[in-house]
């Protein structure tokens, strides 16, 4: 921050000519359309027309937020940039927790902020040497600190040109210069965020008590600005979250061909991810051609590939990584063999009788082997030892893999392997 101290005197007007004429077109005006960015926008279109600007759509802004926009481009005739999440995040988010997760716990919104917003304003900064946005120090006590001009670790600019205007001045800089509003401040709001996560404020209350409103004591910012001594940060930090948050553990699920492993094990993989956990799933298949390319089905290269992929989860929960393994494995000695190697291991047998596979199975295997076309075809011409004594028993004939899943979770949870609430982002 010493750097910049400079900055400290000089008028935001001064610091946006500065940063337009350092960076050019990689420099860019960050808005969700509020006063302040408003004031921003403003500001910088009397110095250059050509300023680049841009917002996050997280899917959940209010009807006013898209006016805007088009208020925006229509007064000032600048094309907003606009920033989407990624696809797959948001669906893996709302198909694990729901769409409205973030009512249920401050690590839940702070999750749904991160796909949402902190994911996609950080890959759009990729493309930036400089930003700008509308941050204020009387805003709240967690942007008390924060500087005019400040750089991230990747050298990357970051401006608050207002950061040490009071809202009076902001109101006065709208008055005079007959700056468009964003319509919800006349329904009462002081700060607009997405449509379920803002609402109005009372008499008396802060400037931003109307954003997450039901959260008590918490930092109220969605992880895109500060650390606590007002640098550039992100408060969610995966690796040290994930540090916290589980031990290195296998889960080995073992069963007949189709009976569910694939699906379990991905579907287990993604509720991990959720909580910030690092996973690896060691896929049968895939393990095959790879890791044990080359091996055949005979018992000796059946029970080789086990060792492979038991190899590979001690290594990975070694370091403190949650291993899945969905393997058939067919055979119960060498399982044993691989859970007396390996600390914390959670088998789970995934149980589903032949004929319901046969049914289910599309490409016919089952029939073909049933009728002896397929030789060495496990549960049919070849054994498949069921384990004794699994961790977890799942059936898929009777439940559904969500329900699988929160089988082996709670069995996860209930021997310690999950050091995080589960409650917050049950859906
Ligand atoms: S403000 Fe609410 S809806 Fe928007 S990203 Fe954050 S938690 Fe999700």
């Amino acid at each position: 921050m010493d750097n910049f101290s400079r900055f400290e005197a000089a008028s935001a007007s001064d610091i946006l000519a500065w940063a337009i004429d350092t960076f050019g077109d990689s420099f860019a005006i960050a808005t969700s359309f509020q006063k302040e960015g408003m004031v921003i926008l403003d500001l910088a279109s009397r110095i250059s027309a050509g300023i680049r600007v841009f917002t996050l759509d997280t899917g959940r802004l209010p009807d006013e937020t898209y006016r805007m926009m088009e208020t925006v481009r229509q007064r000032y005739g600048i094309p907003v940039e606009v920033v989407f999440p990624e696809r797959d995040d948001v669906e893996e988010l709302v198909a694990f927790h729901g769409p409205n997760l973030f009512y249920s716990s401050v690590p839940a919104r702070q999750r749904c902020c991160d796909v949402r917003k902190v994911r996609p304003l950080e890959r759009k900064l990729e493309t930036f040497k400089a930003w700008a946005t509308g941050l204020r120090r009387d805003q709240s006590e967690t942007r008390a600190a924060i500087p005019k001009v400040d750089s991230d670790p990747a050298g990357r600019m970051k401006i608050c040109p207002l950061a040490d205007w009071s809202a009076d001045q902001v109101e006065e800089y709208i008055a005079r210069h007959d700056v468009p509003v964003h319509p919800l401040y006349a329904s009462g709001y002081t700060s607009i965020g997405c449509a379920p996560c803002t609402r109005a404020v009372q008499p008396g209350e802060s400037e931003r008590a109307g954003r997450w409103w039901w959260e008590q004591d918490a930092k109220k910012e969605c992880g895109i600005h500060f650390a606590p001594d007002g640098s550039v940060a992100r408060d969610i930090a995966p690796e040290a979250e994930t540090k916290e948050m589980h031990k290195g553990f296998t889960v080995w699920f073992t069963g007949m061909s189709g009976a569910g492993k694939s699906t379990i094990s991905r579907l287990l993989e993604l509720k991990l991810r959720q909580f910030g956990a690092r996973v690896e799933v060691l896929d049968g298949d895939v393990v095959r051609t790879h890791l044990s390319k080359g091996l055949g089905f005979s018992k000796e290269d059946r029970d080789e590939n086990v060792r492979r992929i038991g190899f590979v989860c001690e290594l990975l929960a070694r370091n403190g990584v949650v291993a899945i393994a969905a393997a058939i494995s067919p055979y119960r000695d060498v399982r044993d063999e691989v859970r007396a190697r390996i600390p914390n291991f959670v088998e789970v047998f995934v149980e589903c009788p032949v004929e319901v596979l046969a049914a289910r199975d599309v490409k016919g295997l089952y029939r073909r082997a049933l009728a002896g076309e397929i030789p060495q075809f496990t549960g049919v011409s070849d054994p498949y030892e069921p384990p004794r004594a699994p961790e977890v028993t799942v059936n898929t004939s009777r439940e559904t893999p969500e329900e699988s899943v929160e089988k082996i979770w709670a069995t996860l949870e209930r021997s310690g392997l999950l050091s995080f609430d589960r409650s917050p982002l049950a859906h």
